[in-house]
């Protein structure tokens, strides 16, 4: 492929946002919360962990701990045995009973709506933010996980070894009110088709835009 114009690579997103949007219409966000404070404790376990078993682990905490107060009371021995299968079960519960804690002492117990605000608490960063931001609160937000931060790669959209650089410049090239869609739908390209290992090239919907559209031949 050609080297591109800023201008060339924005319309070429934009075609591939059109075709991953065909080919995954069910796209969405795999983790299971009904309100913003389980999305970010989910969204804490969820770091080097697959969503499939922080559902399998959450459904239990989210019924004993409702409040950021009741999280905040915890000890990691009572916490820790109860998260162990996710993995990095001693920093996931510092953080969220920190997190929990921050909450309790700075807002009144809510999750605040500000990525600042957010990205303040303990073990929050840019990628757990945009996820509440854009999947919690309705606002427009890349959240680079190992999806996003691969495929946006292969597909030419950013490169950098910086999931917070990958942000930037996939800020510049996406339309803005398609941020936290375009999250969703390159997640779930990178889970079905442009797969770490092998990926599927020869059955790609993107294929065409694609720079390397032969990494992984029939
Ligand atoms: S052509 Fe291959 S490398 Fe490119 S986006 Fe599709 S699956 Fe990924």
């Amino acid at each position: 492929m050609k080297r591109e114009t800023p201008v060339e690579r924005k319309a070429r997103a934009r075609k591939i946002i059109r075709l991953l949007e065909r080919a995954y219409p069910d796209a969405r966000i795999a983790l299971t919360f009904s309100d913003p404070l389980e999305l970010l404790v989910a969204t804490i376990l969820s770091a080097q962990c697959t969503d499939e078993r922080v559902n399998q682990v959450t459904p239990a905490l989210f019924k004993k701990y409702r409040t950021a107060a009741e999280w905040a009371r915890l000890t990691p021995p009572t916490l820790e045995p109860q998260i162990r299968s996710t993995g990095f079960y001693r920093a996931k519960a510092r953080s969220i009973i920190g997190m929990a804690n921050a909450l309790v002492a700075e807002h009144g117990g809510e999750v605040p709506r500000d990525r600042a605000a957010l990205t303040a608490l303990p073990g929050v960063g840019l990628k757990t933010a945009n996820v509440l931001l854009g999947n919690a609160f309705d606002e427009p937000a890349i959240a680079v996980d190992t999806h996003v931060f691969r495929v946006s790669q292969r597909l030419g959209l950013a490169k950098s070894n910086d999931p917070d650089v990958i942000h930037d410049q996939l800020t510049e090239v996406l339309p803005k009110a398609s941020w936290t869609r375009t999250t969703h739908l390159i997640q779930a390209h990178g889970r079905r088709t442009c797969v770490a290992r092998a990926p599927r090239c020869p059955v790609c919907p993107v294929r065409a835009l694609c720079p390397w559209p032969e990494k992984t031949r029939a």
